[in-house]
């Protein structure tokens, strides 16, 4: 089975991580501010603050922006349900706003439509690597007040209009799960800007226990104090050893997963499954290969019998059945979304693979398909 994703992992890794373990820090320790660092500078992004997960980010991303109970934020459909989650924890409302329907990018003209009183921030999604459209969501954010949040966990490496993923919204979610650009294992991030968002991110990440050396000068080098309700969301030195060692073969796979789409585009053209739109001015990360077919259902269990581990991204947000029952979400709130699920593929995409392996991919595809109209 060629598996739609997976990790790559070198002899180097493996000694990284090695040394992480026998040295005196397995959390809370230098590697965890040196991966931040090095990713930060990557993406261009002034603060980066790690943790646990992606889902992690996303929520300490909404405690940053006191995102609480009555507050709405606008989220895509078409993205995986933690993007919509994060909102849920703080007792926010998500408020699935429609896609475009070539690219299943969040659409920006929708975006205003459903801005009310109650709106607080608008989380756009990268989906499967492409930016969004960051200038006239931020246009928008900026003339209605909003936040503007990032789930940039498909991108890492993508640029709009020649700005990098990481400085496109006020704070840029990463993740760093295996099937993802690069991973530590479980773990995400926070990009910002801002300073003070940053500083909540931290606090928020770490019980909400503030750590400030001033306060522990006066009072004692014991002392802390809880200034509010935050989690255990850190990262580990182990897992940010493994980031770091990774992060340095990122432009590589990126280069990769370029080349590999570019086959596949190629291959693929003129055929009837069909490729996403590309926005024009935007640099793709290709964290998803996804083609348009017209029996969606038929195609996959074929590609699945011939051992092509193809997918399904995703189910839109508001159809599954918890947000049917807590929200009243259904069938019709976002039209374009419900269509594309009916149609969308994800082929495998991720650096280990040969040329040889697109190409047996691409000769399934095609002997899948035959017959559906190109
Ligand atoms: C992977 C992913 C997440 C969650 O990241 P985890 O690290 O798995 O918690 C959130 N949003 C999107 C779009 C993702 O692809």
């Amino acid at each position: 089975m060629i598996p739609y994703g997976r990790q790559c992992l070198d002899e180097d890794d493996v000694a990284a991580v090695a040394a992480a373990l026998r040295s005196d820090f397995l959390t809370c320790g230098p590697r965890v501010g040196a991966f931040e660092r090095a990713v930060a500078e990557f993406c261009g992004a002034p603060h980066a603050v790690a943790v646990s997960s992606g889902t992690a980010a996303l929520h300490c991303a909404m405690m940053a922006l006191d995102i609480r109970t009555g507050d709405e934020v606008i989220v895509p459909p078409m993205t995986f349900a933690a993007t919509a989650n994060c909102v849920l924890y703080q007792r926010g409302t998500p408020v699935f706003v429609d896609v475009d329907p070539e690219t299943l990018l969040l659409d920006p003209a929708q975006v205003e439509q459903k801005i009310t009183p109650r709106t607080r921030a608008i989380i756009g999604v990268d989906y499967a690597g492409q930016p969004c459209a960051w200038a006239a969501l931020r246009d928008i954010a900026d003339r209605r007040g909003l936040a503007l949040v990032a789930d940039s966990c498909h991108a890492i490496g993508a640029e709009d209009q020649g700005r990098k993923v990481g400085t496109l919204a006020d704070m840029t979610v990463l993740s760093f799960h295996p099937v993802k650009h690069l991973t530590t294992g479980e773990g995400g991030m926070v990009l910002t800007a801002d300073q003070a968002l940053a500083e909540r991110l931290r606090l928020v990440r770490s019980h909400g226990i503030t750590t400030d050396h001033r306060q522990r000068e006066q009072a004692g080098a014991w002392f802390y104090e809880m200034t509010e309700l935050g989690f255990n969301y850190r990262i580990t030195d182990i897992q940010c050893a493994l980031g770091l060692s990774q992060l340095g073969k990122l432009p590589g796979f990126l280069a990769r997963r370029r080349a590999i789409a570019a086959r596949y585009g190629e291959a693929l053209a003129g055929s009837a499954a069909r490729p996403l739109a590309l926005r024009p001015g935007a640099l793709h990360a290709w964290h998803l290969f996804v083609v348009r077919v017209d029996d969606r259902d038929q195609v996959f269990s074929a590609l699945r019998a011939a051992g092509i581990g193809c997918n399904v991204h995703y189910i839109p947000v508001h159809l599954h059945p918890y947000y049917r029952k807590t929200l009243g979400t259904g069938p019709g709130l976002c039209p374009v979304a419900e269509a594309a699920f009916g149609q969308i593929l994800t082929l495998p995409l991720h650096p280990g693979m040969s040329d040889a392996d697109c190409d047996t991919v691409v000769a399934a595809v095609h002997a899948a398909t035959q017959g559906d109209r190109p």
